[in-house]
């Protein structure tokens, strides 16, 4: 069976002013470099209501569909635009990870990349934050979670920004270890290692700014790949950001494109020694054009390695 890439047009649809990291430039890069590779291209759902109801209350998402501007942008945070098609676009960006969860415990397909924007681990219960909305790789878990009845769920979030909204919305969910590494110090400010959840599932792993490779590597194999070992998921959903990069220009962590290889080619080991293997990977930052699509691909290359 073939890695799944879930993603949908719509994704394109969500625009952000001119000069915008978050920009439509960056699905469009990736998705011409993942082009030559032998995936199975599945079309992003729009996610249920009750889908994004999981995690964040009826208010908030009554509040994100009445700021949708009938053109032009709205601004709902100090960097966060809607655009017309931004509902849209967080819809199927929810309704992917929903899909790949599907997939992937369902048989369907061994791993799954959704390449989807907005982003999610930002987004907080009732706030959307730092270009994100719906917090999706937290609401990949929760579906796992309530709806298939899984008992275990790991997240990885490797984004170099702290994913402080998967954090929120799973603070109080034992039934989900959280691990979470960042450039500290570094908007948006959180995720100190006191940081740790209501169960401490939580695992915070801030890395100095300057740091690369060696450091990166020291501290999944000393905390992180041993956490995962300990508490044993039945799925690895994976935070992917790729703006710890050395290329990007949103942050100063050191990282090569190897080593978004080498992360993903771990955490897929971890996968098949714990899970099957099942692993669901959903995009989250990069904001240089040329690194983001390389290390991305570099990343779904491991999954497909992985399926084999
Ligand atoms: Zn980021």
């Amino acid at each position: 069976m073939k890695t799944a890439l879930i993603t949908h047009a719509d994704c394109l649809g969500h625009v952000t002013p001119d000069g915008h990291p978050e920009r439509v430039a960056r699905l469009q890069h990736i998705l011409h470099a993942l082009e030559p590779l032998d995936l199975n291209r599945v079309t992003a759902p729009m996610a249920a209501e009750d889908d994004i109801l999981r995690i964040h209350p009826a208010d908030y998402l009554h509040d994100i569909r009445a700021a949708r501007p009938t053109d032009g942008f709205k601004q709902i945070d100090g960097d966060t635009f809607m655009s017309p098609g931004s509902v849209d676009a967080a819809f199927r960006a929810a309704g992917a990870v929903v899909r790949a969860v599907d997939m992937v415990l369902g048989g369907e397909a061994p791993n799954a990349f959704c390449a989807i924007r907005p982003p999610g681990h930002h987004a907080e219960t009732s706030t959307a934050m730092g270009f994100c909305l719906f917090g999706n790789a937290a609401l990949a878990a929760k579906h796992a979670l309530d709806h298939h009845g899984l008992n275990r769920v790991a997240v990885v979030d490797f984004d170099v920004h702290h994913g402080n909204g998967t954090q929120d919305l799973l603070w109080d969910e034992a039934r989900a270890l959280v691990i979470t590494s960042q450039q500290m110090p570094l908007w948006p400010g959180s995720g100190r290692v006191d940081e740790d959840g209501a169960h401490g599932q939580i695992l915070n792993i801030p890395l100095a700014p300057g740091s690369g490779s060696a450091e990166m590597r020291a501290a999944y194999e000393g905390q992180a790949f041993p956490r995962l070992r300990a508490f044993q998921p039945e799925l690895l959903i994976i935070s992917a950001g790729f703006d710890a990069h050395q290329d990007d220009p949103l942050a100063n962590l050191n990282w090569s494109t190897g080593d978004f290889a080498w992360i993903t080619s771990a955490l897929c080991s971890l996968a098949r020694e714990l899970c099957d293997g099942r692993i669901v990977s959903t995009l989250e930052g990069g904001y240089d054009l040329n690194a983001l699509s390389a290390a991305t691909k570099a990343h779904v290359e491991e999954l497909m390695k992985a399926a084999t």
